[in-house]
């Protein structure tokens, strides 16, 4: 058995409560982290720190669990940079776009959607990023569905069928038998390379009836569920989210006292059951100059909060979370440790998962190593390339 061990670590990020320091990122100082079979095996200090195999000096760089990035949208032909620079220019945010990227995502080969995602997601782990959901949502026909769903499950187990992200040209007018073909042989097709349900339920795109029947029968079909809501208005996608248990609900731009409330006691009095997760995606307030969502009013209120990128061709085309995590903290009045907390141990509760987003024995080995002594420096110096080195599942992916 292969042991890798890291060590010269300033500042460990374990996001394990009463690990180190006070607060959410449970700081230790002085650290070293032994990795063994892609698990964490060990962590303690590093005058202490076991014999290993291999060793990575992290020359006093903060270490960090990797990114959970949980909402993106990686399957799709094209680009869409004439729009961004027309909305730039004064044109508003519709959404209508879509359907450009559903044409040319329709008309590319399996390999040529292949290449786009292994792209993007080699831009995402160079920049931290460990853990990608990846939705489907550009084919809108039963067979290009599920062959976004093949495809993008070739890169992550956490895929999400959306094929309710906005009515196709063929079906203008007859929204009802769109719904109906997503709830039937759509979702046959789908299910089987989806872990997850997702609806953009919105004006313009599905009503909450719509969104209701479709996220219930993918919840009958063993999927758990997720939407897009409240992102260009106010509207009844948050809350049904939570009345349904969804993991989470993403963009929470627009929400009333009662949304807020929704999912601030979404989880179970007792602690048993999970909350529903509010994800924020503020790389799309900036690539529509739109508000930004109130993350501090979410924070206040005890709901738990998660950063994603909503890395899509239209609305959002970054890859970075360590941009998001800076605009969150200029925009949205988030603290450093809380957007940091957001964008891995937040996006972990948003895919329900326990084994990433976090530094513990027995977690994913995990982690990024910051050309930088401490977590404050993703916000601190925006834009700049800090991430080091990358391990997931114990495996070194950048090149030194
Ligand atoms: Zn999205």
């Amino acid at each position: 058995m292969s042991s890798l061990l890291v060590d010269n670590i300033a500042e460990l990020v374990t996001n394990v409560p009463g690990a180190g320091e006070d607060g959410p990122l449970g700081i230790r100082r002085g650290a070293a982290l032994l990795v063994e079979e892609g698990r964490v095996a060990w962590i303690g200090p590093g005058r202490y720190a076991p014999a290993a195999d291999r060793r990575i000096d992290a020359e006093g760089g903060a270490v960090l669990p990797g990114f959970v990035d949980s909402h993106a949208h990686l399957v799709f032909a094209g680009d869409r940079a004439a729009e961004f620079a027309a909305r730039m220019a004064g044109e508003p945010y519709t959404g209508g776009g879509i359907r450009t990227t559903v044409g040319a995502t329709r008309a590319a080969s399996d390999d040529e959607l292949r290449a786009t995602v292994q792209r993007l997601r080699g831009e995402a782990v160079r920049q931290g990023t460990t853990t990608m959901e990846i939705k489907s949502g550009y084919g809108l026909t039963v067979a290009d569905e599920a062959r976004s769903l093949r495809i993008a499950a070739e890169f992550t187990a956490e895929t999400t069928f959306l094929g309710a992200h906005v009515v196709p040209a063929e079906y203008a007018g007859r929204a009802d038998d769109y719904v109906g073909l997503v709830c039937g042989p759509m979702l046959t097709a789908a299910a089987p390379y989806a872990r997850w349900v997702d609806v953009f339920c919105e004006r313009g795109a599905f009503d909450a009836d719509h969104a209701r029947a479709i996220l219930t029968v993918g919840q009958a079909a063993g999927l758990g569920v997720r939407l897009h809501a409240n992102q260009l208005g106010p509207g009844p996608g948050v809350r049904l989210g939570v009345e349904l248990g969804a993991a989470s609900v993403d963009h929470c731009t627009h929400l009333s006292d009662a949304d807020v409330e929704a999912l601030a006691t979404s989880a179970t009095p007792d602690g048993s059951g999970a909350a529903t997760v509010a994800t924020l995606l503020p790389g799309a307030e900036f690539s529509t100059r739109s508000p930004y969502p109130d993350a501090r009013r979410l924070l206040d209120a005890g709901a738990t909060v998660a950063l994603a990128t909503d890395c899509n061709p239209g609305s959002s085309y970054t890859s970075s979370m360590p941009f998001c995590v800076a605009l969150a903290v200029r925009e949205m009045r988030m603290t450093p440790a809380e957007a940091v907390w957001a964008a891995t141990a937040g996006g972990a509760r948003a895919l329900r998962r326990d084994d990433v987003g976090v530094l513990r024995p027995g977690a994913r080995a995990d982690l990024m190593i910051l050309d930088a002594p401490s977590h404050l420096h993703l916000a601190y110096r925006p834009g700049v390339p800090l991430i080091r080195q990358v391990l997931h599942n114990g495996v070194p992916q950048c090149r030194l």
